[in-house]
């Protein structure tokens, strides 16, 4: 680990450095790699064994592996960026906390990204925190000339942060109402957003708030499933080894 910077009370950029990261060449947004954690923030990295079937430490535990979005990557400087929210109890989320420059952790990767319609009229990206670095991707990666409206759920206003600029972008952020389950905010903004036929429509977040959303898009609005993705970033209440799967 080369720096940890932050980019709101609640986002922190780390950024990795290292021989290991030659040839990692990410060429779509919104891609995802696996982040494997030390047993705390101060151990050494203890490399998993592939068992055929899965990862496994010595001494047959499993070892905590994350999946987040390659926010940027330098093959040739051999440093990559994640951007990890702070949302509290959670491995990769107090790692993050104490993590500093010289701690060892582990990548895996890269998983598919998003392949951007250029000739689409319009976009809507719409997502929570944990989605701020994959739109943020998005927004530099769409077209300048099209149309798009971002919409993005955060538990406080000191979640907002300075997302990349889009000339035809319209950004509204929500604040998720204190109580309310994660995603209200979002799926409430989602279902007053005007979506022209064409456009579209990419969301991450919370699992069961993004399937609420998938069957708004697909079941009271009729928007054909190639034109849409959705996915569960992560679960309510559930510890994430397999975020992939969500
Ligand atoms: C393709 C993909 C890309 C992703 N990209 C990013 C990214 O760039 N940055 C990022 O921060 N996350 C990203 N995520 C989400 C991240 O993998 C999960 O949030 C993960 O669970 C965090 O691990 P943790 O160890 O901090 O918490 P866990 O140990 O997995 O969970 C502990 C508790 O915290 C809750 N929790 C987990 N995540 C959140 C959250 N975001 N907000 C509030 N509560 C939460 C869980 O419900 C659980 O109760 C991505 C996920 C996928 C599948």
């Amino acid at each position: 680990m080369a720096g940890v910077r932050p980019l709101s009370a609640r986002l922190v950029r780390i950024t990795f450095a290292g021989a290991e990261l030659d040839g990692l060449q990410i060429d779509e947004p919104a891609a995802s790699v696996r982040l494997l954690l030390p047993g705390s923030a101060t151990a050494a990295l203890v490399m998993p064994i592939w068992n055929g079937n899965e990862f496994l430490l010595p001494g047959g535990r499993r070892p905590t592996i994350r999946t987040f979005t390659p926010r940027r990557s330098d093959p040739v400087a051999r440093e990559l960026d994640l951007d990890v929210v702070l949302h509290g109890t959670g491995r990769a989320s107090e790692w993050a906390v104490a993590a500093e420059a010289g701690r060892q952790a582990a990548i895996s990767g890269p998983g598919r990204g998003y392949t951007i319609d250029r000739d689409a009229p319009a976009y809507l990206l719409a997502g929570d925190e944990s989605a701020i670095p994959a739109i943020s991707q998005l927004l530099e990666s769409l077209p300048p000339e099209t149309p798009t409206q971002v919409e993005i759920e955060v538990p406080a206003p000191e979640g907002r942060v300075a997302l990349p600029e889009h000339p035809n972008a319209t950004i509204e952020w929500h604040d998720l109402a204190p109580g309310a389950p994660p995603g209200d905010a979002l799926i409430a903004a989602v279902r007053r957003t005007e979506i022209a036929p064409g456009t579209r429509v990419w969301a991450a977040g919370e699992a069961a708030a993004v399937q609420r959303i998938r069957r708004y898009l697909f079941n009271e609005l009729a928007i054909p499933r190639g034109q849409t993705t959705v996915r569960g970033y992560w679960k309510h209440g559930r510890a994430g080894d397999d975020d992939d799967e969500k």
